[in-house]
């Protein structure tokens, strides 16, 4: 986050304006200030800089004649959303000060105020926020000083567009990384003492900015008086009693937000305190391997989230987003979302009409939060209107398919919100403006008094229009007009060759080089009438809308349980869709330990591959048979696959998803591992093994009995002795110790042995078969172990130069050597050291010779030809 400060060479305070703007610069020294005069909103010094960069603005300067001119920038108010957009979007925070009086009243100058500030984590525009993901701010709060390891940590988060609230305590680092992966926050707020122990955690995510407050924001004291004031004193000291170091995070959070909106009541009534052992414990190295809701380039399109999300509405999206990122583990709160699946899935015309219901429906909790921060429009409450309308007839459907069982299934009828929609329906026109400023906003017969003012004001209006006819009849001159402009008022126009006819009653105001402007007794007077009625039917509107909201903002509670309901219920029928869609069958969820599929398919392997079809596989891990499954395989064949479809299908079923399959049984896991792939993260330090090794350590502290492990080619950082015994090892140690069901994909083929010595182990492979020159990959999984890769086959089809293929299958056939066993290790579960190989045996025909006798001249390019001649060159000068 760049901090803009300001560095005035000359005395700033040289005009009262410029007084006014340092003082107020002065309280938000991190934000770019945008700053109201007029119509515009101006930026000053650095500000003004950095906003002209970023926005592609002109720099200007205030007072260009000064030997030190202030650089300064500006933006139209009415478009000063998308600029303030982009300037959040590249990290920045903005401080918006708007005139508190009316320019035209005051004399000198105006009073001026900070409305609210915007940063990454704190934006309520719609037009700013992504529809489907909450923008959380997270305050975390680390136990201790900070000096000895973070021992545990307090995460609360908040969504100042629904001001959904929530919180956990986690420990260790690796499970505040995990948990800030999941919560995915668009900022983080932490506090000054654990600024450097703390630095890193912003880089977990794309977009994710790190702000540090004061240690005070944390205190005890603080937090009390935040919580106290939005829950109340009891709930306040509930959280407190349950978890101090959790409360302080919650209290700081608000108090952050409430900071960014200084003149308006949060409406904060609920936080909910999470654990996060209630729900599928999922790393971040897992979540992201897994492509859970965005690819590894960071889209959404290609991952899980994009594959299921049929959801009609906002809320509903949201939310569907947070069960994927939550699976649950209890049992039966699993079973409560897949009945609701069931009864969607089963009833089609059911499903289609809820659906269709809901896409009538809009973002009612982010409209409920935004009457409860009086910062909604009159456009809103329309919009808003038209939304509850609808909840009547939707109640009215659910309740067609209420039986004996469905009435549990889908809960308890709607809060069919008929009162506040009559309430809109009585004082909101059919199509409410943005604004409050050109009125219409009030339906006639709502408020006599402004039916009367809107009455006076059109009949003054359409006096003053007719007064053209009347005026050209009277003094003969057919072109002389009646208009209208903001400094003077109404006045008649006449041309200068009409001047000679102009009345004695007309007054001059100003000579024009056409024509002049006059105006008249009679006009000031109708014009007086227009101004005052038209002035005062604002006031009057801003007055009654503010009390319409205020009576809204009583209801904000029922309005987020209303929302809550309504995007359960598109998540189910949204997952019904798809199971439709993609032949998704409903999985048995149960504690016995067995993963059973039958047909598993990856779902997005199959969605995204339509040219080849899918290949459905079997697999079954049971803790009292078979739990470590090793898979081998040729490289290609499917083994990433299968293992993380196994993977996917657990997820689905945790968060109360059908499954791709033609039949699951999945026991409920407490944690997923996943080691796949090895990828550097040279940002954070670590070399690829080191990060391969990072993730198996954490595998195998975490894992217990209850887990499921995927571990794709563990050991290949390294050397093949040392990668093949850390594989071993590992493999050994989950099944002996740790007892957890295990996929493990490898190409060390040694470890085929591990399942003779072990009860529980099992081999796999991915078979393919070989025809000639070519490999053809069936893709099922078949018992048994496989001692071919088949790499180099893979590697001609990737377009390695024929020259190369052909020295590697000679190499190849070089390495057949055993080796002596490494300590403790079978001696069959060797392979030989490549650094003994004799790769130019004297017995057999020399190397040049051989190279030279397998070119095809005809397939061979002139460049290969050239890194031939090269590489034979080499040969002989060795
Ligand atoms: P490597 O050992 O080289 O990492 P692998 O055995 O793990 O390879 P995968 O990455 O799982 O192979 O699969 C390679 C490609 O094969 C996939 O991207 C997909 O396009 C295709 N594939 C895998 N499994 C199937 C299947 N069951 N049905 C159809 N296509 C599949």
């Amino acid at each position: 986050m760049a901090r803009q400060k300001n560095t005035p060479k000359k005395d700033p305070s040289s005009t009262p304006m410029m007084r006014q703007y340092m003082s107020v610069k002065d309280q938000y020294p991190d934000a770019i200030l945008f700053y109201r005069m007029g119509d515009f909103y101006e930026m000053f010094f650095e500000d003004a800089v950095i906003a002209a960069q970023s926005l592609d603005l002109t720099l200007t300067s205030r007072n260009k004649n000064d030997p030190d001119p202030i650089p300064m920038a500006g933006v139209p108010h009415h478009a000063a959303l998308s600029y303030i957009a982009r300037l959040i979007d590249q990290g920045h925070k903005v401080a918006v000060c708007d005139q508190m009086e009316d320019p035209s009243k005051v004399k000198g100058l105006v009073k001026r105020e900070v409305v609210r500030v915007i940063t990454p984590g704190v934006v309520l525009d719609e037009e700013n926020l992504d529809t489907k993901a909450n923008n959380f701010l997270a305050a975390v709060l680390p136990s201790g000083d900070g000096k000895s390891g973070t021992v545990s940590a307090a995460v609360a988060v908040i969504d100042a567009s629904t001001f959904e609230f929530r919180g956990t305590r986690v420990n260790g680092i690796g499970a505040l990384a995990s948990e800030i992966y999941r919560l995915e926050p668009r900022e983080i707020l932490i506090p000054a003492q654990f600024k450097e122990s703390l630095a890193d955690i912003g880089s977990l995510l794309p977009r994710c900015y790190v702000t540090v407050g004061d240690d005070d924001l944390f205190e005890e004291k603080n937090a009390a008086d935040v919580l106290q004031d939005g829950l109340g004193q009891e709930e306040a000291d509930r959280i407190f009693s349950t978890d101090d170091l959790l409360a302080r995070a919650a209290g700081a959070a608000v108090a952050y937000v409430q900071s960014t909106r200084p003149k308006d009541i949060l409406p904060v009534h609920r936080f909910v305190p999470y654990d996060v052992t209630d729900h599928m414990i999922i790393d971040e190295a897992t979540k992201s391997h897994l492509e859970l809701v965005r690819t590894g380039e960071g889209e959404k399109r290609g991952s899980l989230l994009w594959f299921l999300d049929r959801t009609r509405t906002g809320m509903g999206g949201r939310l569907l987003r947070r069960w994927i990122n939550y699976p649950l583990c209890d049992v039966a709160a699993i079973r409560r979302r897949l009945d609701r699946v069931d009864l969607f899935y089963r009833d089609a015309a059911f499903r289609d009409d809820v659906l269709e219901a809901m896409t009538r429906i809009a973002d009612i909790e982010r409209l409920a939060a935004r009457i409860g921060m009086k910062a909604v429009t009159p456009r809103d409450l329309g919009v808003l209107r038209g939304s509850l309308s609808t909840i009547p007839d939707l109640d009215d459907l659910l309740a067609s398919r209420l039986t004996t069982n469905s009435g549990d299934i889908l809960g308890p009828g709607l809060d069919r919100v008929e009162d506040l929609c009559e309430s809109l329906s009585t004082a909101l026109v059919d199509e409410p403006p943005v604004g409050l400023k050109d009125g219409g906003v009030f339906r006639a017969g709502f408020d006599e008094t402004l039916d009367e003012l809107t009455q006076t004001a059109a009949t003054a209006k359409d006096f003053i229009a007719s007064l053209e006819t009347r005026e050209r009849k009277r003094t003969g001159i057919s072109s002389l007009k009646v208009s209208f402009n903001k400094v003077f008022g109404y006045f008649i126009l006449v041309s200068k060759a009409n001047l000679k006819l102009v009345p004695d009653d007309y007054i001059r105001k100003q000579t024009l080089v056409n024509g002049e402007r006059f105006i008249t007794p009679e006009l000031e007077e109708w014009e007086a009438k227009v101004l005052t009625a038209d002035e005062r039917r604002r006031e009057l509107e801003q007055s009654l809308f503010a009390a319409l909201v205020t009576d809204l903002s009583a209801h904000v509670s029922r309005l987020s349980a209303l929302a809550a309901r309504v995007a359960e219920i598109d998540c189910a029928a949204a997952l019904a869709e798809i199971a439709r869609v993609r032949e998704l069958v409903r999985p048995d969820v149960d504690t016995d330990g067995v993963i059973d599929i039958g047909n598993g398919r990856h779902p997005l392997v199959e969605a995204m591959q339509t040219d080849n079809p899918f290949v459905p596989n079997d697999i079954k891990l049971d803790p009292e048979g078979e739990r470590l499954l090793i898979i081998t395989g040729p490289n290609m064949a499917g083994k990433s696959t299968v293992m993380r479809q196994v993977a996917l299908i657990v997820i689905l079923a945790q968060m109360g998803s059908f499954v791709p399959a033609s039949r699951a049984r999945v026991s409920v896991c407490d944690r997923l591992f996943t080691r796949v792939g090895a990828s550097d993260n040279i940002a954070r330090g670590a070399s690829t093994f080191m990060v391969e090794m990072n993730e198996t350590s954490a595998i195998l502290r975490g894992a217990t009995r209850d887990s499921l492990v995927i571990l794709d080619e563990v050991g290949r950082g390294t050397s093949t002795h040392d990668g093949l015994s850390i594989a071993w090892a590992v493999g050994e140690y989950l099944h002996d110790s740790v007892g957890c069901k295990v996929m493990f994909a490898t190409h060390f083929h040694e470890l085929v042995e591990l399942a003779n010595l072990k009860a529980h182990a099992a081999n796999y492979h991915v078979a393919a078969r070989e025809y000639g020159d070519e490999v053809v990959f069936l893709r099922t999984l078949v018992e048994g172990g496989t001692s071919r890769s088949f790499g180099i086959h893979v590697a001609a089809m990737a377009g390695l130069p024929e020259v190369v293929v052909q020295r590697a299958r000679d190499v190849l056939s070089g390495l057949d050597e055993e080796r002596p066993a490494p300590a403790g290790m079978p001696r069959s579960a060797t392979r030989s050291d490549e650094s003994q190989l004799d790769l130019f045996n004297p017995s057999k025909p020399s190397e040049v010779e051989r190279v030279l006798s397998d070119i095809n001249l005809d397939r061979v390019t002139p460049l290969e030809a050239l890194a031939l001649l090269t590489s034979l060159k080499d040969l002989i000068d060795k």
